[in-house]
């Protein structure tokens, strides 16, 4: 269990004040210029060796990340940063969270990063519906401005830094790194065929690094406490702390900062009241937002949630969005109901994507109420093989899995379904 003098999301609840006042007395801002005075090199030397990886869903390395965007920066080819705060994995909301009551770990965060990247502006994209959030933000930038923290001399340094904040329009596609980009250049927002990666060709043309809201907001931390502290967290590749969000069927849903490594099991009953009417009552879990595959109880009984231990498992970390489903649900209901959410959400530029998870939802549909025939099952399956992997982006892989992983672990419970329906026909 993470203990509290290595909890980085001090005021996750928002029980004490958020301003900027209240944000210093927890050590918000303290020696930020000091912190930079070390250098470029050493900020991404430390990151890179706290084993930080992105908090967004891939889990890249940070600090490698950080090491793709050139080196020099040309006057007229700008360096961004830009953060992703459109949070718009279903079963997430942890961003959201940082956003409202720790928006100056943000922002010290962007000014860290930023600067170890070359980069002087950097755009936080905030999905819009969190319009409170996006006022919060505001407030936490232009105090942050007043005090000198950001702007021309940041932090009493020579380094000019500004935070932008743009208002997404809660398209779920425009997570996606390249798309949110496309978004705030003005345009329609679909990602854009790689390469040309960001960190070549970015926003408005330029050397780009898009980071998630958590990664970001954690850097500070690691940069007082060093990089070998963070890494002593968690698990070998797994390193550090993470924000989980526990929702479903749980009696206490919550997001709550634990160690990365901690078992499932533990996450659930320690922090969000266990299973509704008992662990025995589990039927599955999504582990990491509704784009990983779901997995049954038996394995729900021993998984570690990390990358690497929910990777063996075929399933994911993804957002760490914890979604947990007692013995009342209808499990190939609820997977239905994410095809249909796929389908709804695809930008259209690919075919298997723009066809294939209508043609899944449509299935899907077929086997919630048994009409399907049997052989349907497999050839959805293969349905789902040829949108993975042959899309622009990862929104065809997010369609195609939670099918997958009901197919896995589910498939008795839909040929049950076919069967009875077939015998009352
Ligand atoms: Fe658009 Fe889907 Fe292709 Fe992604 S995979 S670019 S969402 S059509």
């Amino acid at each position: 269990m993470l203990s509290d003098k290595n909890r980085v999301f001090t005021n996750l609840y928002g029980f004490q004040d958020i301003s900027l006042k209240g944000a210093q007395e927890r050590g918000d801002w303290e020696h930020t210029g000091s912190l930079m005075a070390q250098g470029r090199d050493w900020i991404v030397d430390q990151v890179q060796k706290s084993g930080l990886r992105g908090r967004g869903g891939a889990g890249f390395p940070t600090g490698l990340k950080w090491t793709f965007m050139p080196r020099q920066v040309i006057p007229e080819r700008p360096h961004y940063l830009v953060i992703n705060a459109d949070e718009g994995e279903p079963g997430t909301c942890k961003d959201r969270d940082i956003i409202r009551n720790e928006p100056h770990k943000l922002l010290e965060g962007a000014l860290l990063a930023g600067f170890a990247m070359g980069a002087h502006v950097a755009y936080i994209y905030i999905r819009g519906e969190f319009y409170r959030e996006a006022i919060v933000l505001q407030t936490a930038i232009n105090e942050a401005r007043s005090a000198g923290l950001l702007g021309e001399k940041a932090c009493s340094t020579d380094w000019k830094f500004n935070v932008e904040l743009h208002r997404g329009m809660g398209a779920y596609i425009c997570g996606e790194e390249t798309a949110l980009i496309n978004s705030i250049e003005g345009r329609k927002g679909q990602p854009r065929l790689k390469p040309p990666f960001p960190a070549g060709v970015g926003l408005f043309g330029c050397p780009t690094t898009v980071n998630n809201v958590e990664s970001i907001a954690v850097i500070p931390t690691i940069l007082r406490r060093g990089g070998e502290w963070f890494a002593g967290l968690g698990r070998p590749k797994n390193t550090g702390t993470k924000v989980f969000c526990i929702s479903g069927h749980v009696n206490t849903p919550c997001n709550v900062e634990e160690e990365m490594g901690i078992s499932l099991r533990e996450l659930i009953e320690r922090h969000a009241g266990g299973v509704r009417g008992g662990w025995e009552n589990l039927l599955a879990v999504i582990p990491g937002g509704s784009s990983v595959p779901v997995l049954p109880k038996n394995i729900c009984d021993h998984v570690l949630m990390d990358f690497d231990s929910l990777r063996d498992v075929q399933s994911g970390l993804g957002t760490a969005a914890v979604i947990v489903m007692d013995r009342s649900t209808d499990i190939v209901q609820a997977v239905a109901r994410l095809s249909r959410f796929y389908k709804h959400e695809s930008c259209g530029q690919c075919t298997p994507c723009r066809e294939g998870t209508g043609w899944l939802w449509r299935m899907m549909e077929r086997m919630v109420n048994g009409t399907a025939h049997m052989a349907e099952i497999d050839v959805m399956e293969q349905v789902t093989r040829q949108i993975e992997g042959h899309t622009i982006c990862a929104l065809g892989d997010a369609a195609a899995w939670p099918v997958q992983g009901l197919i896995r672990h589910f498939r008795a419970e839909i040929e049950n379904r076919i069967t009875a329906r077939a015998r009352a026909a």
